[in-house]
């Protein structure tokens, strides 16, 4: 049987609009038999750690997004509070964080702080981080370096061949998703075409980020299978290889056992 994971999905937020349980079943059915719910703030980080205590096939991940800087940065009982889920059963990484100066909801200089605090940790903790980075790889890049050892995926990736080949330099795993298959950039899928097989893993980004030809319904964890098959084509490696590559990836990234 063909098995995937979603690596990235948010099925745990509060507003989520669909059933989760009907969507990790569905899921099952077309072959994505694991997955890891995101958070990005302390609530939605906590109710991943808590929905995945219920859940054999479900892992958590517990993140601060760059969006949340100026909130967090000033709330060390907050900060407090997430620090000790990083302990709790079944955390497997730290994230989504990173910077997003696309948006730039928060400051630069707070998401800055908010990423090295969780670079912290995940140090402390020996746990892999799941990057947010849009816009932003050149300040990233020198705080990142900073540290020795650090494991992870850049989620969502959907730029150049230049940033891989800056991802790979640091040993990163890449995170790909929907847009591929409904973007026009071709430097974003030559970028795709290059990212070595042992370095991939899939994600779906749900609710949002819904792949081709699905644009336009909620975005849930079933469709990693349609970016596979869309990847297979695009890679020209049969879905076989496809989805035994990015599972056994998955699986060593973030112990998935
Ligand atoms: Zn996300």
């Amino acid at each position: 049987m063909i098995e995937f994971v979603d690596t990235h999905c948010h099925i745990q937020f509060v507003d989520f609009p669909l059933d989760p349980e009907q969507v990790i079943k569905d899921a099952g059915k077309d072959g994505v038999t694991r997955l890891i719910v995101v958070g990005c703030t302390l609530e939605d980080s906590r109710m991943a750690v808590e929905f995945a205590a219920k859940h054999d096939n479900v892992w958590a991940a517990i993140g601060l997004h760059p969006h949340e800087g100026a909130v967090y940065v000033r709330d060390d009982h907050a900060l407090q509070e997430f620090r000790e889920l990083a302990s709790r059963p079944k955390v497997v990484a730290i994230g989504e964080t990173g910077l997003d100066y696309y948006y730039e909801h928060s400051p630069k200089e707070d998401q800055i702080k908010l990423l090295r605090f969780q670079l912290d940790l995940a140090t402390e903790h020996n746990l892999p981080l799941i990057f947010h980075v849009r816009d932003a790889f050149e300040d990233f890049w020198p705080v990142f370096d900073t540290y020795k050892g650090l494991r992870g995926v850049v989620h969502s990736f959907s730029s150049g061949l230049d940033d891989v080949e800056q991802i790979l330099k640091r040993d990163l795993f890449v995170g790909l998703n929907g847009i591929m298959t409904f973007t026009k950039k071709t430097e974003q899928l030559d970028a795709a075409r290059a990212i070595p097989l042992e370095k991939l893993v899939l994600e779906t980004d749900a609710p949002f980020l819904t792949p081709a030809p699905f644009r336009g319904k909620i975005g849930e964890s079933k469709y990693v299978r349609v970016t596979g098959e869309f990847l297979s084509q695009l890679r020209g490696e049969s879905l076989e290889t496809l989805a035994a590559a990015t599972t056994s990836n998955a699986k060593e990234l973030f112990k998935l056992l």
